[in-house]
């Protein structure tokens, strides 16, 4: 599946539930906010599998799966099962902010899963509660020696906002002194409650680092990362531009959002409905070409500051 300015799609990301078992202070108003907690209109595990496999057909090999958070759902083991009997999909990921991992994670990889994203924005316990409002830096790290005693990938993404130091850009460095594992830097963008924060841009976590430690330059690009090492570490530290740099020239990815809308594009507010096409009133034909047509017409560059983003909320469009 192409688009109109030629790039191909093989990546779908779909969020799961917009609810969340915290609420990070840039992405989710505080707890007496009580809008998520319902989700009515949330896709079923068989729409969710019925999507995937539609997908499939049209080229995409990769799915994340995300949220709000993801292993709220209790279905998560039965959809990833589901998505995993799917022959093209060559690899399902999940994002997650870790607390409910530990415990589900092997089963996670018996039925599937592949990769796991785990977002963590401090190692300090006490900052950890107040960006999260009320999370338990324990469960998340622990998650963390789980995923990795099971072999499994696995990426730490950060965003740093204005609220925090360069002390926590460093500690979060160090998780990559005795393990193979990814941390990268994340920059805020102006997406709901991202749009009343200032975060640390790519450059300004390089430069904080490079006073500190030799930081080796890896010239690698994956997906939107670019990957630097500190000397003698054995893991890596990446840095994922979206203000700073523009890298929609290279964008292979759409999400559907957890009430089933189909976004092409990261930044824009318009949206096709999914689960209203899943309708048998509409022919295989009449669906195929409705999606392919939404796909090849997206975006050709994300544009933020606009009254849509400022709309939007991340917890529903999965990061
Ligand atoms: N709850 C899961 C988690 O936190 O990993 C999955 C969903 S969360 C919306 C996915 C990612 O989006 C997280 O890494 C989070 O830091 C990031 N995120 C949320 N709001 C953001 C913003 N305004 N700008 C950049 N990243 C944001
Ligand atoms: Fe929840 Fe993830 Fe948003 Fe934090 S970033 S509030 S963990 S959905």
């Amino acid at each position: 599946m192409k688009d109109k300015y030629g790039r191909v799609i093989d990546y779908l990301r779909i969020s799961l539930t917009e609810n969340c078992n915290i609420r990070c202070l840039y992405c989710m108003p505080d707890w007496s906010c009580k809008d998520f907690q319902e989700d009515k209109s949330m896709l079923t595990t068989e729409e969710i599998i019925k999507i995937s496999k539609l997908f499939s057909k049209f080229g995409i090999k990769k799915i994340r799966l995300t949220g709000g958070e993801p292993l709220l759902r209790r279905d998560i083991q039965e959809i990833i099962k589901g998505i995993s009997k799917i022959s093209n999909i060559e690899e399902i990921c999940l994002t997650t902010n870790g607390l409910l991992l530990e415990s589900k994670v092997e089963e996670l990889k018996k039925n599937g899963l592949n990769r796991v994203n785990i977002s963590l924005d401090t190692t300090d316990e006490e900052e950890y509660k107040k960006l999260t409002r009320g999370g338990e830096l324990k469960k998340v790290l622990r998650a963390v020696k789980r995923c990795r005693e099971l072999n499994i990938p696995v990426k730490i993404n950060a965003v740093i906002t204005n609220l925090q130091k360069a002390e926590s850009i460093i500690n979060l460095a160090k998780l990559t002194e005795n393990d193979s594992l990814d941390i990268r830097f994340i920059e805020l963008m102006p997406i709901g409650l991202g749009k009343g924060l200032k975060g640390f841009t790519g450059q300004d976590i390089i430069n904080i680092l490079e006073k500190k430690y030799i930081l080796e330059n890896l010239y690698t690009f994956e997906g939107t990362s670019k990957y630097y090492k500190i000397e003698g570490y054995k893991g890596r530290i990446g840095v994922i531009n979206p203000m700073s740099e523009c890298f929609c020239e290279t964008c292979n990815r759409v999400r559907i959002t957890s009430n089933g809308e189909l976004k092409s594009c990261l930044s824009s507010e318009k949206t096709l409905n999914i689960k209203e096409l899943l309708n048998d009133k509409y022919s295989e034909e009449e669906r195929e070409r409705i999606i392919l047509e939404t796909i090849f017409n997206r975006n050709e560059k994300n544009i933020f500051n606009t009254s849509d983003s400022e709309k939007m909320n991340m917890n529903k469009i999965g990061g």
